[in-house]
């Protein structure tokens, strides 16, 4: 379980994210939606402590941070190695070929042999769809396939939790329904996941939860189908594009 408690974060004049108390379930797809500007990508960041809130308290299994204090390095690298980020644009190594960007964590940073790596990533390949990748280089794969790659580099660090933010949204939609179908075998699995997103109907597939978003407060937090189903007139505007 990830927990935030009275999580505060202000950049300069602007209040990202305005106390905020939300849960983030195990083995579950917590799906975070809302506007552009409400503060999503930094609720997401706070989870792996690429953003770091004022005040407030994080917690991730047994581990507790305070905001308030300071972070000692070592809690910062535990808590990102319980947490893998997948971003917008995938981000490979270009001068690595596809095998050695997907074990090159799990050999520097988790100690793991080459050989040992070298299997596991393998059978991540073949887990996405992309076996015989594995000598290519970034550069010689489409923009859905090089984000399958990233997503087998963050499982690859067996993190306990995967966090996605907008992973399709720079695809074409028929590489974006690639990269969809991974994320659904991994729900189905029941890897944890947050997901931000803007497809609505990816949400709606995927998500055991919903958190909703708006000016840096958690406006709702629940079922998607209440969400989708028992939207209050707020969501209805948000659903039908009037943000
Ligand atoms: P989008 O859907 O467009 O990605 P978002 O919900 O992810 O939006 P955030 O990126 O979390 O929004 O940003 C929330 C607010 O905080 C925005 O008003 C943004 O301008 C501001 N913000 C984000 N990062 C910074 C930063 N590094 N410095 C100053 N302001 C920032
Ligand atoms: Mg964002």
């Amino acid at each position: 379980m990830i927990k935030l408690e009275h999580v505060d974060k202000q950049f300069a004049d602007h209040h990202a994210l305005n106390d905020i108390n939300v849960e983030f379930p195990e083995n579950e797809t917590t799906v975070i939606l809302g506007p552009s500007g409400a503060g999503k990508s930094t609720l997401l960041r706070s989870l792996n402590l690429l953003e770091r809130p004022q005040s407030g308290i994080y917690q991730i299994n047994d581990e507790k941070v305070d905001f308030a204090k300071e972070l000692p390095t070592s809690q910062i690298l535990r808590v990102r190695r319980k947490t893998g980020m997948v971003f917008q644009s995938w981000n490979l190594f270009p001068h690595l070929t596809i095998l050695q960007n997907i074990t090159e964590g799990p050999i520097h940073v988790l100690k793991q042999s080459k050989e040992q790596a070298e299997k596991v990533a393998v059978g991540l390949l073949q887990q996405v769809g992309l076996d015989g990748t594995q000598h290519r280089y970034p550069s010689q794969l489409s923009g859905g396939q090089q984000q399958r790659i990233s997503i087998c580099r963050a499982l690859a660090m067996n993190p306990e939790y995967i966090l996605f933010d907008e992973p399709t949204s720079a695809l074409d939609p028929e590489l974006e329904a690639q990269v969809l179908h991974v994320l659904l075998n991994l729900a189905q699995s029941k890897q944890s996941m947050v997901v931000v997103t803007h497809n609505m109907e990816f949400a709606r597939r995927v998500a055991t939860k919903i958190v909703f978003v708006e000016d840096g407060k958690v406006e709702f937090d629940g079922t998607p189908s209440e969400f989708f189903d028992h939207p209050t007139q707020r969501i209805h505007d948000f659903l039908n594009g009037m943000q």
